[in-house]
């Protein structure tokens, strides 16, 4: 897939809901799953995906976290609109495309570009 050009990033090691763990854990969880992509596969993981994505599945902390372990940048899944200057690099809101057409998705996007805001 790398040769391929595509870029291979981390969703934690377990998957565990980043916010129900200890700091330390936390920061397990961001850490081992990046050396892991390092050493089996060679690439440098540098997005992360949280495991669920909720607005209560990572906090605050947890992106201090993710910044630590060497990630730069993070997505979240719970919607919303990525503004330049307003947007968190370790919160980058994402939106699910299933259960849409083709066509739909490219008139929300337009209509994105141009209000700031996605419609759903
Ligand atoms: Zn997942």
């Amino acid at each position: 897939m790398s040769k391929g050009g595509m870029a291979i990033g981390s969703h934690t090691h377990s998957h565990h809901v980043l916010s129900q763990l200890e700091p330390d854990r936390q920061y397990e969880e961001l850490s081992e799953s990046r050396a892991i992509l390092k050493e089996q596969l060679g690439v440098a993981a540098d997005v992360l995906a949280y495991p669920v994505g909720g607005r209560t599945s990572f906090t605050d902390q947890t992106q201090t976290l993710a910044r630590e372990a060497g990630y730069r940048a993070a997505f979240s899944y719970y919607g919303g609109t990525n503004l330049p200057g307003k947007t968190s690099p370790y919160d980058v809101s994402r939106i699910s495309i299933s259960d849409q057409s083709w066509s739909r998705f490219r008139v929300q996007k337009a209509v994105c570009r141009f209000t700031g805001s996605y419609l759903p």
